[in-house]
């Protein structure tokens, strides 16, 4: 029998009552490596009655105790790094490099985390009427519960629970049913560090589990990461049922190339963020909007696309490793017949590519469009691949109606090198990460993922500032100390102006 992915109640590693579930595949092999559990409503159950127990005394554990505990995760999580990679590359099918700098974004939130006695402090006005101060505090909400996608299985996690825990709450993480063996080592890390018991719960699943998270009355709010379609269904329903909610979703980044950028730069940094991770990344870059003569470089752009190699996990020569499964392959595939179908020109077809030592693996190879029109289909969906589409416009203020009239919102970059025109594109384009001569604009912790329009449901985006704004609500005290012996006034019976 294949390995069991444990569900993390109450402080142990249980084995689930489940009757279904998922089997999680080496994307290069196929290769059986885990199955996972679809939890029963009781271990659901279970889970949040459990870290709502836990909150009544995690709460009042003092600020400073809640970040040393930090520190003793982010500790072991470095000491780890590199076993946690190895088995994140193995589960998703990324290339052990990239499967390392997974794992490193996840550790820089969680040192932002530990920063939590700064982040919450409130806002305090000494004598705002005559001996009458008011301060504000932050509180925690209660139980959260996080929803992530395969794409990040360490970083995205590590967004949500060591913020929402830094602030006093406790937490319920439901991780994707693709790539479970990556959170639950964290999760063995986290328990090590000591944390009290329940504070952290991990249930596994799918639509059903966070179906039941969406609807539960002792959830206060939800983070979720993933596609823009169940985004929409979470911040609906998880509203509907009176919750917190922030989504960060789907996207269709574009990079703009003015004719005086580096062309070099602008080739180079254009072939990683469009196939790196095989493209399976919500800041890849897959439109390249050609200003004016920059569309001559083209060519060169395809040949060095050409000379990706992609390759197995543990191949440090490859570029990038298999889609997550033959589903997302599949789907790529068809998009690709669909872009050839619909009159895109296929300038780099890599829909046959197979790997000779891994002929079962869900490869698809470096693909370049271009004569691609915002009618297609390809340029309308997220194909979450290895797959880069070709613009071309005259000029900058065409390719911002391009990029403003896109539903997604998520990430854009620029290159040139004038500073008229790059103040000009970041105050006018409606994308809410914008790179300047940087090709893929990820925030670092003490700022916030900030998406825009459709790549984002919610006000308060993930962590810095304004995750703790997320996870805490104010209470607001307005208070006066009587001078002994002080006059008695009448009562009041207006407004005081
Ligand atoms: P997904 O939406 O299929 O799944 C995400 C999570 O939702 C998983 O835990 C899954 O079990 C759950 N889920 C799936 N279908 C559901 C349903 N019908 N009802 C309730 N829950 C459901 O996403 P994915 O394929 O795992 O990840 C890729 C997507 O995530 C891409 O669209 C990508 O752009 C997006 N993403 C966005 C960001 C961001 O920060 N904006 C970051 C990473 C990934």
């Amino acid at each position: 029998m294949q390995t069991r992915v444990p569900l993390y109640i109450d402080g142990s590693f249980t084995e689930s009552a489940a009757t279904r579930h998922i089997p999680n595949l080496n994307p290069a092999t196929q290769l059986n490596l885990a199955n996972t559990p679809c939890a029963t409503p009781d271990e659901v159950n279970r889970a949040v009655a459990s870290a709502k127990q836990a909150f009544e005394t995690w709460k009042d554990v003092p600020v400073i105790d809640r970040a040393r505990l930090m520190m003793k995760f982010v500790h072991l999580l470095k000491q780890n790094q590199d076993e946690i990679a190895e088995i994140l590359s193995q589960e998703t099918g990324k290339i052990f490099a990239d499967a390392k700098g997974d794992v490193w974004r996840g550790i820089e939130v969680v040192e932002h985390a530990c920063n939590i006695p700064s982040m919450m402090m409130g806002e305090t006005v000494e004598n705002v009427a005559r001996d009458i101060d008011t301060s504000s505090y932050m509180h925690p909400l209660g139980v959260c519960a996080g929803i992530t996608p395969f794409n990040f299985p360490a970083m995205i996690p590590l967004w949500m629970f060591p913020m929402a825990l830094a602030c006093g709450n406790t937490f319920v993480l439901k991780p994707s049913e693709q790539d479970p063996l990556t959170p639950m080592r964290i999760a063995q890390l986290f328990d090590e560090a000591g944390f009290p018991k329940g504070v952290l719960q991990v249930l596994h699943g799918d639509r059903e589990q966070v179906d039941m998270l969406l609807t539960h009355p002792d959830i206060k709010a939800i983070s979720f990461v993933g596609s823009a379609p169940v985004g929409q269904h979470i911040y609906r329903t998880g509203a509907q049922h009176l919750k917190r909610v922030q989504c960060m979703t789907g996207a269709k980044n574009h990079m703009v190339i003015m004719p005086d950028a580096d062309k070099k730069q602008v080739i180079s940094h254009l072939t990683g963020a469009s196939v790196g991770a095989a493209g399976q990344r919500c800041m890849a870059i897959s439109v390249a909007v050609f200003v004016g003569e920059s569309a001559q470089w083209l060519d060169e752009l395809k040949d060095s696309m050409a000379e990706v190699k992609p390759g197995a996990w543990n191949d440090e020569a490859a570029g990038y490793g298999p889609l997550i499964s033959r589903g997302s392959r599949d789907r790529v595939l068809g998009l690709l017949a669909k872009g050839k179908e619909e009159g895109a020109q296929c300038l780099l077809d890599g829909s046959s590519f197979t790997h000779p030592d891994f002929p079962e693996g869900n490869w698809v190879g470096p693909s370049l469009f271009s004569n691609v029109t915002p009618e297609m289909t390809i340029y309308r969906e997220e194909i979450f691949g290895p797959v880069l589409l070709a613009m071309q416009v005259e000029t900058i203020d065409d390719a911002l109606k391009l990029i403003n009239d896109n539903p997604y919102g998520n990430g854009v970059s620029l290159f040139t090198n004038s500073g008229g025109a790059a103040r000009h594109f970041q105050r006018n384009v409606q994308v809410g990460q914008v790179g300047i001569n940087i090709p893929i604009p990820v925030p670092l912790p003490f700022f916030s993922f900030t998406g825009w329009r459709n790549s984002f449901y919610g006000d308060q985006h993930a962590y810095g500032k304004q995750a703790v704004r997320f996870y805490t609500e104010t209470k607001t005290v307005i208070s006066r100390w009587f001078h002994h012996g002080e006059e008695v006034q009448g009562p009041n019976l207006t407004i005081q102006m």
